[in-house]
């Protein structure tokens, strides 16, 4: 097997995600497919010998590297108990040991947890719990939900209700029953003088006049804790979560937190809410729970909903479900990276990692064409002065070109490695990064 033999067969019979297949036809000039032979720890292999260093943990799923050694023991171990059964009058033991374990991880505020297979469905389920919820205490005017501007929850026709990229929304606009948007705490708003906790007190004065008009209607607030990933890395204050809390409880709103993407030590804590001393009514998590090996995605939630649904008449009863709810392989690999972090001290590891991190991107600050350089714990990102509409596939390409693998959103380039990268690595990303940088703005 050779690049250009796998290459081939992939255009032809694979329909990629998130890609304009055309930009892959012969004579495109665009950013070749890699294909990925195998992987190991941060790096990934093509069939050609050539190697790239994974810079974004593989769509921000991959934690401990790939081809784990824990994580793959473990595995093995479950293929000769049980692959899969079904979750309705069935269970097993790593669907109720991972349970236990991500309860517990809230402090046991969110005590019961209900199984999907990947993150829009997560989504879905919150959604569709937060209402159902209301509607079971009579509340039926509660039909309407509330998300940030510029967030993203997902990309299934409901998912994409409270998704605010126009990217991947407008094309679907007659499908789909939008949501409200309020605005975003993004610091990078901050005006003269402001500080980040300054915006986010702005911006939840805006979420508070919203509620106190629309609060009848509204089952949830929706908000990704911390930083909104997909819509660039924006980056906010712990304030705003400590105001939107108090707010949704003010006005009898659910509040969401979706750690799809920030959840499992991303920004520094375990779940990013812990930082701002909160807990949420739902909350969803995905990517990162299987150590990036498998799919699977959980809805934590409340006594106080779990017990709306608790009744005699079976309509009452949260009835949604998927083929592979629970699945065993998943969970079992679930519990493996649980243990990780349990025996390696993650969290602490990577406040020295991200301490790496930082002083090895901070030259870059006073670089004249690169603004807002920011970074909490696993994920930092910058904005590139450019006016190239193609600037985050040249990078990538060059990028590509220095054995690194970064996708640029828009003019923002991020760094999200699994949390294996050893100091050289990281001096090799971030130099990588750079030298790209150059050659894309020199281009
Ligand atoms: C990736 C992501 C989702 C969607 O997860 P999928 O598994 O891709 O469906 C939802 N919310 C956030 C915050 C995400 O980053």
């Amino acid at each position: 097997m050779s690049n250009s033999d796998l290459l081939q067969r992939s255009l032809a019979a694979v329909w990629h995600p998130c890609t304009q297949m055309k930009q892959h036809a012969a004579g495109s000039d665009a950013a070749p497919m890699i294909p990925i032979a195998r992987g190991k720890g941060v790096w990934l292999y093509d069939f050609d010998g050539r190697r790239y260093l994974d810079g974004i943990s593989s769509w921000w799923v991959n934690l401990f590297g790939h081809c784990n050694p824990r994580i793959n023991a473990a595995l093995r171990e479950q293929l000769d108990e049980l692959e899969h059964v079904i979750l309705a009058g069935c269970t097993h033991r790593p669907v109720v040991e991972l349970s236990e374990r991500l309860s517990a991880l809230t402090g046991g505020s969110l005590g019961h947890c209900f199984y999907a297979s990947d993150g829009a469905s997560a989504t879905e389920i919150a959604l569709k719990m937060s209402f159902h919820a209301w509607r079971n205490h009579g509340r039926h005017d509660k039909t309407e939900f509330l998300c940030l501007s510029g967030s993203y929850h997902g990309e299934t026709v409901g998912a994409l209700a409270v998704t605010d990229v126009a990217l991947f929304k407008d094309a679907y606009a007659p499908l789909i029953r939008a949501a409200s948007t309020v605005a975003s705490p993004d610091a990078r708003q901050a005006k003269d003088g402001e500080t980040p906790v300054d915006v986010a007190r702005r911006a939840a004065a805006a979420l508070a006049s919203h509620l106190e008009e629309h609060h009848p209607r509204i089952a949830a607030l929706i908000v990704e804790p911390l930083i909104q990933c997909a819509s660039g890395m924006v980056m906010y204050d712990p304030e705003y979560l400590r105001l939107a809390r108090a707010l949704c409880d003010r006005y009898e709103v659910h509040l969401i937190c979706d750690e799809i993407a920030v959840g499992f030590g991303r920004t520094g804590t375990f779940f990013a809410h812990e930082q701002a001393g909160i807990r949420p009514d739902f909350l969803c998590l995905s990517k990162g729970i299987s150590g990036g090996y498998l799919p699977l995605s959980v809805v934590l939630t409340t006594d106080a909903v779990y017990g709306a649904f608790y009744d005699d008449r079976v309509g009452r009863g949260f009835l949604h479900s998927h083929s592979y709810t629970g699945n065993a392989l998943a969970c079992r690999a679930a519990l493996a990276t649980l243990d990780i972090f349990a025996d390696e001290e993650v969290i602490a590891a990577n406040r020295l990692l991200a301490e790496h991190l930082a002083s090895c991107l901070r030259p870059l600050a006073s670089h004249p064409r690169v603004r807002h350089l920011r970074q909490r714990g696993m994920i930092a990102a910058f904005d590139v002065l450019s006016d190239d509409e193609r600037f985050a596939e040249r990078f990538h390409r060059q990028a590509l070109a220095r054995e690194i693998l970064l996708r640029p959103i828009g003019n923002t380039v991020y760094f999200m490695p699994p949390y294996v990268l050893d100091s050289e690595q990281c001096e090799f990303l971030v130099a990588g990064a750079v030298a790209a940088l150059e050659a894309t703005l020199a281009a």
